[in-house]
């Protein structure tokens, strides 16, 4: 029995009743089902329980691991990336979620036009101000925004995203979620742009993100549990010597 065909299904009520809560169309959000630290089984299984979109935060684990995956699946990178991974990047993804530069964006668009494809980006804001946290700083996203506009060929920026200070208690992240969606309202009107996504929202907040306007949601743990170590995730070789070992 796939485990996952009952989770999928409360995830999803749960997503559809927090958009008509806020009077929104269930099917503007988009559910990115991040597969980190799970291997491409779970994926195989996610996919089989009618999940299509998955969300990796490292390029060296997705590489690995899309594909051993179905093909159909579509791939979200939704963590911090580097420049040197870039040329991997805009081959393995659709869509790339944390764009924090303009220099970022300029090696990703060289990347993009050598290798012919045309991921889709959002520029990550920190809206919290959070040291730990990437992302641009909400007085540096006009400029950027700006520099983008004039350089952008084989990318296309389509959204912002953000990620609230962790708490307990999801309403603390209501005021985070909200700014980002008047940032975007402000881009999009001072430079006449469409920037239709909205990527916010994650297992402990996700209902609130989608009541201030999340479309795209990045959920892991409420679809596939605690994520193991990392070391449990190795490929078969690595498997069997452990084992020898056990
Ligand atoms: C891991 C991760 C998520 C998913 O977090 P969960 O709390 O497990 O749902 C979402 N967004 C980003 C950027 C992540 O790295």
């Amino acid at each position: 029995m796939n485990t996952l065909i009952p989770i999928y299904e409360t995830i999803c009520n749960r997503i559809a009743a927090a958009a008509r809560r806020s009077g929104r169309d269930p099917e503007a959000v988009r559910l990115v089902a991040v597969t980190k630290t799970h291997g491409p089984e779970t994926v195989r299984d996610a996919v089989d329980a009618g999940m299509d979109c998955f969300g990796e935060n490292k390029v060296q684990e997705a590489a690995w691991k899309i594909p051993l995956a179905p093909a159909c699946a579509h791939w979200h990178l939704i963590g911090h990336l580097q420049s040197n991974k870039a040329k991997q990047a805009v081959r393995l993804f659709e869509t790339i979620h944390s764009v924090d530069s303009a220099k970022l964006f300029d090696t990703l668009e060289a990347a993009a036009r050598q290798s012919g494809t045309r991921p889709e980006f959002y520029l990550e804001v920190n809206v919290s101000g959070e040291p730990s946290k990437y992302g641009l700083t909400p007085t540096a996203l006009p400029q950027v925004i700006e520099h983008i506009l004039m350089y952008s060929q084989a990318l296309t920026l389509t959204g912002l995203m953000t990620m609230a200070p962790f708490n307990p208690d999801p309403e603390k992240a209501r005021p985070f979620f909200a700014a980002l969606r008047h940032l975007r309202d402000a881009q999009m009107s001072r430079f006449g742009i469409d920037l239709p996504h909205l990527s916010m929202g994650m297992t402990g907040d996700f209902e609130v993100a989608i009541e201030e306007g999340a479309t795209d949601v990045r959920i892991g743990t409420a679809l596939f549990g605690s994520r193991p170590k990392l070391s449990a995730l190795r490929p078969p070789q690595d498997a069997d010597t452990t084992s020898g070992i056990l």
